[in-house]
């Protein structure tokens, strides 16, 4: 009998490991009996909209980001929307965001008649203000500040920008639930800030689920009113809104973790994971990594391990053979290369595009053991032949 020559994946079955970029069932299983406890109580109170359990996460969200004001909404896209909204940005004026980030930055400007211009990232991949500052007109209302992957923009620059042209600064802080700058969350320093709660965020519930906070008080009473129909805390109609409520039940769950695991567990489990992916990657010249986590000015919470990678293609494919899930964020396509863009171009964004030729994610969940990590370092490592 001849011996049928091996089938790449079982010659790989000795290295495979599952380790997806992220695991969803494991967001329940974690505190399963916690969960369905909340669920029962919850439901059997009858307790769905608006109710005790939304009003005592946007307390622990105000106690745990040092704020004076939290909306649970929707999403961190109605979020978004809402606080522009609330600011009354709309038709003839324009947003600055940067060209890396969701198409939900944009989107929240346009849906509020408003024109959202792209501007370049800087050295840390994020937004560049003085970048920004060359696309600032008469008609700019805004610098929307995007702290991805859990790290808060230099926010000395970005006012120094925005302070020097008389612009507001709006913060998305859809991926930094807890990320600091000089000791202050992100979040915290512009008009408002959001968040968001979709399962793979940080604090992820199930499902959608989105926060806005602000510690301006006429600002905050008009969100309050725009997320549920115009209506003030008497419940009279006041101005036009919309329904954007996190479902109580929704609130119920991130709440029983924003009071305890998340800042407990999951951010420095997070920040270790990071140091562990430093550590173990820092000698590859074919990388560039994220700055590893530490207590100065910045204080990252590690949403993502966003690097650039030499051969990122191959290294992804190869990754994906050992069990390993990448991901490259947003499909690899920054927001000039959407076809709704069309008097800004490529060459506007050199380090934009620079960056998404190597962009990779690797895999940073609350999953994962440190033998997964070490894992994923091990087939990097592979890889580029530096074992
Ligand atoms: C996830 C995300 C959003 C949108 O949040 P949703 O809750 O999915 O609507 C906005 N901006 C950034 C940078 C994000 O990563």
């Amino acid at each position: 009998m001849s011996a049928e020559p091996l089938k790449v994946h079982e010659s790989l079955d000795a290295y495979k490991r599952d380790i997806p970029f992220f695991n969803y069932p494991h967001l329940y299983k974690r505190f399963e009996s916690d969960f369905d406890r909340i669920f029962k109580d919850v439901c059997s109170r009858g307790a769905f909209i608006m109710q005790k359990d939304l009003e005592s996460f946007e307390e622990a969200v105000r106690e745990f980001l040092g704020v004076k004001h939290a909306f649970g909404v929707a999403d961190g896209t109605n979020a978004l929307m809402i606080g522009l909204w609330a600011m009354g940005i709309g038709e003839g004026d324009e947003v600055i965001c940067p060209a890396h980030t969701y198409i939900a930055s944009p989107a929240s400007a346009w849906m509020n008649g408003a024109k959202p211009v792209l501007c370049d990232i800087g050295d840390d991949n994020l937004l560049d203000p003085y970048s920004a500052e060359k696309w600032i007109t008469d008609k700019t209302k805004a610098i929307m500040s995007v702290h991805l992957n859990g790290r808060t923009c230099n926010m000395d620059k970005i006012f120094e920008i925005a302070d020097k042209h008389n612009l507001q600064v709006v913060e998305d802080a859809a991926q930094a639930l807890g990320s600091k700058f000089k000791g202050k969350s992100a979040g915290t320093f512009g008009a408002f800030g959001t968040f968001s709660l979709y399962p793979a965020k940080v604090l992820g519930c199930f499902g959608d689920g989105g926060l806005i906070v602000t510690n301006d008080d006429d600002l905050a009473d008009k969100i309050y009113q725009i997320r549920d129909h115009g209506r003030d805390h008497s419940g009279k109609v006041q101005c036009w809104g919309t329904n954007s409520r996190l479902d109580n039940l929704q609130a119920a769950f991130v709440d029983f973790r924003l009071r305890d695991s998340y800042p407990k567990e999951d951010i420095p489990r997070r920040r270790e994971i990071a140091a562990k992916y430093y550590e173990g990657l820092k000698d590859l010249t074919e990388l560039d990594l994220p700055a590893a986590p530490s207590d100065g000015d910045h204080f990252d919470i590690f949403q993502n391990f966003e690097m650039a990678a030499d051969r990122r293609d191959e290294l992804r494919e190869f990754l994906s053979k050992r069990g390993i899930g990448t991901i490259m964020q947003w499909a690899g396509v920054p927001i000039h290369g959407f076809p709704m863009i069309t008097d800004q171009k490529p060459s506007d964004f050199p380090r934009t595009v620079k960056f998404f030729e190597r962009t990779v994610i690797l895999p940073l969940n609350m999953a994962m053991s440190n033998d997964d990590v070490d894992h994923v370092v091990a087939a990097v490592r592979e890889f580029y032949g530096k074992v």
